[in-house]
């Protein structure tokens, strides 16, 4: 590739991320090599690097393929000089656990600081211009999460403080949340939007130590409106940052300020985090993404293909590869996005129609990667410890309630979750009946409705064991 095959994409990239983005994100990138597939750009920070890679890795591998030069992988160096730079400047103490890494020297950080910086000079991070409510996609497992969302949109009064998403990797999370920040940008523009990672929040908080601005960084975040932080299940074990985080929030509440919090997990589940924080983000409304089903999946994938068959133009898609996709592919939508995205990608490159045959060959790795069978052992040992008995009393023969409970919530999950049959099942936990099994699953079964604490526990161990 050329300077100026570079320079096609950058204009391309221009055009689907915005000015804004484009400015502070892929302007800084130096095109070093590409050899082998990768190409490599020279960033001045790690943390530039990062979140080029995280938030616009696969829109750019798109376009460089697009114009003709095909990568499987984008990669980012620090050059030396500048490494040096960040290596002598060490997290604050306060906070072991720091990452260095999320510590970019003062001097390179600029552009990424700029572009962290709103209007207003508040601190937040760049919003997507993807992730808004039009293209969100609204199914069962986000029907919820997606009316909370809107409704903290409207901008009105604050009716639930804070409003807490949460769920697994790629449901969605980031995108509400900056579909929020868009939908308030224009409909209350006179309000302080804020939005950005709970790393972010801990990495400012601990600049503000070090530069010994810590009155800066309060005044700061106490004007704000509208405070977004994302994965804030980050801050677990940072005992500084969660200190100040809880002030933060506090302080907020008290003004009658929104507030809107993301984890992978609920509240209560968030281990080594304080329990007045748990409680205090317990105190609104909680909400969950539940794992995407079948429809949901192609719901996103059809509205991909509509975006794309503008971009591909003339390109086919056999009937039937969106709902091979949707089946096979149900970890995350970030990873059924990427499979589309590579799909098209190189059907436009060999010319072919999308055909299942081509889609198999193309996305054979994300597929076998999707292939992961759950096994009856893993079940047994996660519900042994999830009720925290024996392994061995779980295939052992006691029936007391306190072991032949989670004994049934396994066999009922080994039924659910693997393809063995129930005598199979049975020889696993100690040479049972199948008969005995299918009382177990049964009973569970009644009890799912009946039982909040099981419906519950079922709901945990099944996310936990899917991912
Ligand atoms: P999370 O923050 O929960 O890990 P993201 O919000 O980053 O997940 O979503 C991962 C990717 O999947 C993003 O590109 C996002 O646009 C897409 N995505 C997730 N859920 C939906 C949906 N319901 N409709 C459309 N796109 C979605
Ligand atoms: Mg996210």
């Amino acid at each position: 590739m050329t300077e100026a095959t570079w320079g096609t994409v950058k204009n391309e990239l221009q055009k689907t991320l915005g000015r804004n983005n484009y400015t502070n994100w892929i302007e800084p990138l130096v095109l070093a090599d590409l050899n082998g597939g990768v190409a490599t750009f020279s960033v001045p920070t790690n943390f530039i690097g990062n979140w080029v890679q995280r938030n616009f890795g696969e829109e750019i591998k798109h376009h460089l393929s697009k114009a003709g030069s095909a990568v499987s992988r984008i990669e980012f160096v620090v050059p030396r000089g500048e490494t040096t730079a960040m290596a002598a400047v060490t997290p604050a103490q306060s906070d072991p656990q720091a990452p260095a890494d999320e510590t970019p020297a003062r001097k390179t950080v600029s552009s990424a600081r700029a572009a962290a910086r709103s209007e207003s000079g508040l601190p937040g991070a760049p919003l997507d211009s993807r992730f808004t409510f039009d293209s969100f996609v609204v199914g069962k497992p986000n029907e919820l999460a997606h009316a909370a969302a809107k409704r903290v949109a409207e901008g009105g009064p604050v009716t639930f403080n804070p409003l807490f998403l949460y769920g697994g990797v790629g449901l969605g999370k980031t995108h509400l949340m900056h579909a929020i920040a868009h939908e308030l940008h224009t409909s209350r523009p006179d309000l302080n939007v804020v939005y950005l990672s709970a790393e972010q929040f801990m990495y400012r908080f601990v600049q503000a130590l070090r530069e010994k601005k810590m009155m800066d960084f309060k005044e700061l975040f106490r004007a704000v409106d509208v405070l977004m932080v994302d994965d804030v299940q980050f801050i677990a074990g940072k005992d500084s940052t969660q200190e100040e985080f809880f002030h933060t929030f506090n302080a907020l509440v008290d003004q009658q300020k929104q507030i809107i919090i993301s984890a992978d997990r609920a509240p209560g589940e968030i281990k080594d985090l304080e329990d007045r924080i748990k409680s205090r983000l317990q105190s609104g409304l909680v909400v969950d993404l539940h794992p995407t089903d079948y429809e949901l999946r192609l719901g996103i994938l059809q509205q991909k293909v509509d975006h794309y068959s503008q971009q591909y133009q003339g390109l086919e898609l056999a009937d039937g590869v969106l709902e091979f996709l949707a089946l096979r592919i149900s970890t995350n939508v970030r990873v059924l996005e990427g499979a589309l995205t590579r799909l098209f990608a190189f059907a436009s490159l060999v010319g072919r129609e999308i055909t299942l045959d081509l889609a198999q060959d193309c996305l054979a790795d994300i597929l076998r990667a999707s292939d992961r069978k759950i096994t009856i052992e893993e079940i047994q040992r996660k519900v042994s410890e999830h009720y925290n008995i024996r392994l061995s009393e779980m295939i052992g023969p006691r029936r007391v309630r306190t072991i032949a409970r989670p004994r049934q919530v396994a066999m009922y999950l080994s039924k659910q979750m693997t393809s063995r049959s129930l005598p199979e099942i049975g020889r696993r936990f100690g040479g049972r009946d199948h008969t005995t099994v299918m009382h177990g699953v049964k009973r569970i079964e009644e009890l799912k409705t009946q039982d909040h604490q099981i419906a519950e526990d079922l709901e945990l161990l099944r996310r936990s064991l899917e991912a």
